[in-house]
């Protein structure tokens, strides 16, 4: 079944054409990557999803309603941002609690969700932390576990791993992929590193210059990649 679907999505700012007539549909549990080159639009269609962009033209749907008019926090998704933030002046727990505040939950509830997500995310210890106590790993487990607590139907990464370093970064690609696995979520994932998205993905949404180039299992597009710009972003990691 469709989970998030894209039907002939366009967005400009003022007279610039940043996206043009973006169709694709994911499924019910899958975990897609979008990748293309800096630029090339993969964050702006995310937000769009997310709510936080309008949409110039075309349709986006979450599980057969089209969402162009629902608010963000109405959507029933989650975003986990690159620059994770986090409140400083919050304790982890606070943080993680924070965002259910907004869709108003009692606090046995919300103290449930955050137990229940700081176990997942091995994040016990840490629960009444600030932020600046927190090492870079630990930052982007809290930004995590702000996501689970709402226990959206559909989980949006925005290149998540991008400031952590390159040993740390690959730990996470696996617990990140667990995590959607053991969440039986669907979850739609940006990056500009083809490495990232060959080894997350079951399918990869290649895009560039606002445009997408090809739709496949990562497999597919390496075995047989659709132009040479797909053969050579794929092939050749950076
Ligand atoms: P990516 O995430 O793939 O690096 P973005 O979606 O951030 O790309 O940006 C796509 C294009 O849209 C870029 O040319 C960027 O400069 C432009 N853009 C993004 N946001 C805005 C904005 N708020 N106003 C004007 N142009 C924007
Ligand atoms: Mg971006």
């Amino acid at each position: 079944m469709a989970s998030v679907t894209l039907s002939s999505v366009s967005k400009s700012f003022g007279a610039v054409k940043v996206l043009e007539n973006i169709s694709t549909e994911i499924h019910e549990g899958e975990f897609v990557v979008l990748v293309g080159p800096s630029g090339c639009g993969k964050s702006t269609l995310l937000r769009m999803i997310a709510g936080l962009e309008d949409i110039t033209e075309g349709t986006i749907s979450i599980a057969g309603q089209v969402v162009n008019d629902t608010a963000p926090k109405e959507r029933d998704i989650a975003m986990v941002f690159q620059n994770y933030a986090l409140y400083p002046h919050m304790t982890v727990a606070e943080n993680m609690a924070f965002s259910m505040t907004l869709a108003g939950s009692s606090k046995a509830e919300k103290e449930r969700r955050v137990r229940e997500a700081a176990d997942i995310l091995g994040l016990n210890d840490l629960l009444e932390r600030k932020p600046k106590a927190l090492s870079g790993g630990q930052r982007q487990r809290v930004a995590m576990g702000r996501a689970i607590v709402r226990s959206p139907r559909v989980f949006l990464f925005d290149e998540p791993l991008s400031n952590l370093d390159a040993k740390l970064r690959v730990a996470m690609r696996a617990e990140i992929r667990a995590l959607h696995q053991r969440l039986k979520s669907t979850s739609i994932y940006v990056t500009h590193d083809q490495v990232e998205a060959m080894t997350m993905a079951d399918r990869i949404v290649v895009l560039n210059g606002g445009k997408i180039e090809q739709v496949g299992a990562p497999l597919k597009l390496y075995d047989d990649p659709a132009n040479t710009f797909v053969a050579s972003f794929i092939g050749s990691p950076a």
